[in-house]
């Protein structure tokens, strides 16, 4: 048509007519651009995965490009229904559908002008919520949809965890006997079996810890089975436990390599792991010490939980210090510092988490102990003296531990304002609490440590 219109303009020589001409043109161009773009390939769902949490269930839709949707909600029987403008459905998905959480179906249809309709079949009423996540971790673009439970059962979750708030709770110390079941772990050259002398430890500290004012053990393991190593993590976290312990006997070749280390994890191994923990956060919102990550941007998300890993490194490193310390008044340390190495074990971001090499099972003297029930004891209690002694100054607050009366020795170098931070309380309290009219200390002398501000 404008080319009929160009001849026109031609032919009647008028520069106002032209120029009208080159804007309809471009006009055109611009018009022809946004078609195309609007009718490029639709873009194909690709993949389903639904998770259930205890309030809501997650439906992650994985789309191979950005999309626009719409939801509603039919009744009787309970649906969602979500429509999504020029799309397609992958071929795998239908087989990736299932019954998980509230979600007892999901269906697909596509319905006229291109527009993909996905209903999903629900057990009760349900208070959806949506959000669309750019490409992060190993994911592409994806649609996420929250289904969060309505009524009585939401109020139930509301009250428990104010009454959690306003009552103190034990510290929880997670315990884990390394290998088991399948996997003995190393073997010494009599036959002990890694597998069963760390379990014989780690029962010994369990009873220890029971006996502690203010402390809770959880065996991650309690017999003779495998437990994978990410499951272990997750049954630490389903405890909310505050501290990660993981019992080892070295096995090495070299059978004159003797004494026990104390490992925490390496930033390498963190940072490796980033991209695993970010590509789970649909389903561990509250990995960043409670911070949601799901809907906010990926680099922020990625930020956080750096945050919040360098945080959990460093109080593991404190926590590992404090256990080499009583390690060391055992016999000989295989190394004088904390090592920090790759554990998966290790890899919680919001649980401090050691692995203690308790001594080299291939060295035939450090056989003969690991077998021997004093020393298994005498292993537990300093690995228990290095859980107090950590949790001296660091009882996370609401816990028996974080209120109960605390001393600091004063060692050379230290000052008051080092001393409240530590404590996490204000200079004055430190001072009223103590009587002290000056700044003055004397090395020797004994502080008592008011309970925590908050
Ligand atoms: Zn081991």
């Amino acid at each position: 048509m404008w080319v009929l219109w160009l001849r026109y303009a031609h032919l009647q020589r008028d520069p106002g007519a032209v120029h009208n001409v080159k804007r309809l043109i471009t006009v055109c161009c611009l018009w022809l651009v946004g078609q195309s773009l609007v009718c490029a390939a639709p873009v194909e769902v690709q993949g389903v995965r639904l998770w259930a949490a205890p309030d809501h269930t997650r439906v992650v839709f994985d789309i191979s490009g950005p999309i626009e949707h719409t939801l509603f909600s039919l009744h009787d029987p309970e649906r969602l229904v979500v429509d999504v403008p020029a799309a397609r459905i992958g071929a795998s998905l239908q087989a990736q559908m299932k019954a998980v959480g509230l979600v007892k179906g999901v269906r697909t249809a596509l319905q006229d002008k291109g527009v993909l309709r996905i209903v999903l079949d629900l057990e009760r009423l349900t208070k959806p919520r949506s959000f669309t996540l750019k490409p992060g971790g190993q994911h592409g673009h994806r649609l996420v949809i929250d289904l969060y439970e309505t009524g009585a059962s939401q109020k139930a979750t509301v009250k428990k965890s104010v009454a959690e708030k306003t009552r103190l709770r034990d510290l929880v110390i997670a315990i884990d006997a390394g290998h088991g079941g399948d996997d003995p772990g190393a073997i010494g050259r009599g036959g002990t079996r890694e597998k069963d002398v760390v379990l014989s430890i780690a029962k010994r500290l369990e009873a220890l810890v029971e006996q502690e004012q203010g402390m809770r053990p959880v065996m991650i393991r309690q017999g003779d089975y495998y437990i994978g190593l990410r499951q272990r993590i997750n049954i630490a976290r389903k405890h909310g436990a505050d501290l990660f312990i993981s019992i080892h006997a070295d096995g090495f070749r070299d059978r004159r390599v003797n004494g026990s280390s104390v490992y925490v994890l390496s930033r390498r191994g963190a940072s490796s792991e980033m991209a695993r923990w970010l590509a789970e956060k649909e389903n561990a919102a509250d990995l960043a010490g409670g911070v949601r990550l799901d809907d906010k941007d990926d680099l922020l998300a990625e930020v956080l939980l750096d945050l919040s890993q360098t945080a959990t490194i460093e109080a593991s490193i404190d926590v590992a210090g404090n256990m080499l310390g009583q390690l060391k008044r055992l016999g000989k340390t295989h190394k004088s510092s904390v090592q920090q190495a790759g554990f998966v074990v290790l890899k919680s971001p919001d649980i401090p988490s050691v692995l203690v090499e308790t001594a080299f099972i291939s060295n035939p003297s450090e056989e003969r102990k690991l077998r021997d029930r004093r020393h298994q004891e005498s292993l537990a209690h300093a690995m228990l003296r290095g859980i107090r002694g950590y949790f001296a100054s660091h009882a996370p607050p609401g816990t028996h531990l974080a209120l109960a009366a605390r001393e600091h020795v004063i060692k050379a170098g230290d000052t008051l304002g080092h001393i409240a931070q530590r404590y996490d309380v204000s200079l004055n309290r430190l001072k009223g609490y103590n009587r002290l009219k000056s700044d003055r200390l004397r090395i020797g002398d004994t502080l008592r440590i008011p309970p925590a501000d908050s």
